[in-house]
């Protein structure tokens, strides 16, 4: 073990959570460390968006020698290709364990940035319907915050990361501080009158707001439109913490960022009760050293901060920090999605998509919105596109040779216009996290053994995304709507949350309104882990808005000496 060393702050993770914990508390003027468990990012080197299929050994296909031996799960994520694989994690090295018939998906990757660099960039901000609704309908606990705790927040965070996105004035999905958004299609703005013509103006389809630039911010570029961003972005056109909040964080003069620093526990202070730091096992020379700080916040999203706390054991409390009440690692969610709809769009010959437009179409929450939908509670938001097949359809289709070619390209294919669903899943006590009993990573941390299933709720909203996108996609033009099904497994989707929830009293989860640890008030969690429910919406936004609300929280507090 090497020295102790001492800082304002500790922040674990320096992905989408970590970033802006690193900002908010370097920019309020804590000396901050982010101990970060993967490697550094070099944009210049390693951001690979702009090469080109025959550039590439396999053509932009997986090596699949390569990715069956060392991503067997991860290669199911679809940026995990023969120059994704990169950002992802090697899952022999990063085991986790599941009962054999709770299958999970779980998507990661361990370097400076997280999955802020691989991630969709779709966000959409929660509204009281999704705050309000265990409380209303009495599954899962109350969140201790209502939409106007955090609503200027949320403004925060987008005028600072740039999202462009069109204003709609819903109650469900409130409008934020936008850019101008990104232009639909032909077909999808006749999508958006028929359906809601047809729907009485309760279905709304609208672009996705998507936090990639349309006007340049301060030392990033609007977006060119050339399409891979989970590949990384030389122009910083879309927001990840390696282009936006850690160089917020450095400007200041107070961040120390360290990579290969895997957090293996949260060190607990028995006779003052607080967290006093850290433990760290050094990724590459396996050396441990201690940390020690004022503040902890745990970012290392929902799964990892829940397992470093359930690795936290102390004799005071012997089930990890923050477990006194058993609720730690429980009510585990993810989105279910997938399932829906797509079909023909006559017309249009004379219109066709120029660029790569790195976004989609959304309709917002409808289900359960005024009236009550009888099959199932809470609801889910659509996400897809419309698109013009080019030369690639000539693999289907008879023929060879110049002239064939020559036709592929010229004379484009028809429109199809399609939609999933995005649904919002039931907080569960026993869908769970807990340490496996023998599984250890690469660094002798105990794995992960993840319990989560799909229940009733979920699987009649599934049924329901398939037949209201194809009444959606009928009432909008199309022709030869024909619906599919998803069965993904619990993960799949990358939204896990849940795990040391937030909550109004201690005996009901682990965190309380300012993510504050009930068990010792200096250790925050801000990333998924501390959500109560899953709303539909895209999440990250929320982690976003609730870790730069809890930094504040947390430098007014030591401001005044009560922490
Ligand atoms: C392909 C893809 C598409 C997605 N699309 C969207 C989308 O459109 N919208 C949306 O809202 N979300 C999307 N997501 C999910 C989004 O990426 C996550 O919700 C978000 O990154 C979570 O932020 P985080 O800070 O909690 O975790 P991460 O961004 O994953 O960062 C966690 C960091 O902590 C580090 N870490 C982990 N364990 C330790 C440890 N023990 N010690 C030190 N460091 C540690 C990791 O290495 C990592 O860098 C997508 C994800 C993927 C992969
Ligand atoms: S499409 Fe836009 S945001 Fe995506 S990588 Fe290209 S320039 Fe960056």
């Amino acid at each position: 073990m090497t020295g102790v060393t001492k800082f304002d702050a500790i922040v674990v993770g320096s992905g989408i959570s970590g970033g802006w914990a690193a900002k908010e508390l370097c920019e309020r003027g804590l000396s901050t460390i982010v101990l970060e468990a993967g490697g550094p990012i070099d944009p210049a080197k390693d951001y690979v968006e702009h090469v080109q299929p025959y550039e590439m050994q396999f053509r932009g296909w997986p090596d699949r020698a390569l990715l069956q031996r060392d991503y067997p799960i991860q290669r199911e994520c679809y940026p995990c290709d023969e120059l994704g694989h990169k950002f992802f994690v090697k899952d022999h090295e990063n085991p986790y364990t599941n009962p054999a018939d709770a299958p999970f998906k779980w998507f990661r990757g361990r370097h400076v940035g997280g999955r802020s660099i691989m991630w969709g960039r779709q966000v959409y901000r929660w509204s009281d319907l999704d705050f309000e609704a265990n409380a209303k309908d009495g599954h899962g606990n109350d969140w201790p915050i209502r939409y106007a705790d955090i609503a200027p927040w949320y403004s925060h965070v987008e005028r600072f990361i740039g999202v462009s996105g069109a204003p709609e004035g819903l109650a469900q999905l409130p409008d934020g501080e936008f850019q101008p958004p990104m232009a639909m299609t032909a077909v999808e703005r006749q999508g958006r009158e028929k359906i809601l013509t047809a729907f009485g103006g309760e279905r709304v389809l609208t672009i996705g707001r998507v936090a990639i630039l349309t006007k340049a911010l301060p030392g990033r570029l609007p977006c060119h439109y050339c399409g891979p961003c989970e590949k990384g972005c030389v122009t910083h056109s879309y927001f990840n913490s390696i282009g936006s909040t850690l160089p917020a964080a450095q400007k200041t003069g107070k961040l120390t960022l360290r990579p290969n620093s895997v957090v293996a526990e949260v060190l607990y202070d028995a006779k003052r009760g607080r967290a006093r730091g850290v433990r760290v096992i050094d990724g590459l020379t396996m050396q441990e050293t201690e940390y020690e700080a004022r503040v902890v916040f745990l970012c290392a999203s929902a799964i990892e901060s829940t397992r470093i706390l359930l690795n936290s054991r102390s004799g005071r409390f012997p089930d990890g920090l923050g477990n006194s009440t058993g609720v730690l690692g429980r009510y585990v969610m993810d989105h279910h999605y997938g399932s829906g709809a797509s079909g023909n769009m006559p017309g249009f010959t004379d219109r066709r998509t120029t660029g790569r437009r790195p976004n989609g179409i959304y309709i917002a929450r409808f289900r359960n919105v005024k009236t009550q939908q009888p099959d199932f509670l809470r609801g889910y938001g659509m996400q897809g596109g419309s698109g013009r097949s080019g030369w690639g359809r000539g693999a289907s289709m008879p023929g060879y040779g110049a002239e064939f070619k020559r036709t592929l390209i010229e004379e484009m294919g028809g429109w199809t216009l399609g939609a999933s669903g995005w649904g919002e899943t039931l907080p569960h006590e026993d869908n769970r996290v807990t340490l496996d009993p023998t599984v250890k990573d690469k660094w002798g941390i105990p794995a992960a053994r993840i319990d989560v299933r799909w229940r009733e709720n979920e699987l009649a909203m599934d049924k329901d995304m398939m037949s209201a996108c194809a009444e959606m996609l009928d009432a909008a033009g199309c022709t030869d709507v024909h619906t599919h099904g998803s069965n993904h497994p619990p993960g799949h989707c990358i939204h896990e949350m849940g795990g040391a929830r937030m909550s109004r009293k201690p005996a009901d989860g682990v965190l309380n309104e300012w993510n504050q640890a009930w068990d010792a008030k200096n250790l925050f969690v801000t990333d998924g882990a501390c959500m109560a429910s899953t709303a539909c919406q895209n999440p990250s936004i929320t982690y976003m808005a609730i870790t730069a609300r809890a930094a504040a929280h947390a430098v007014e507090e030591m401001n005044r000496g009560s922490l």
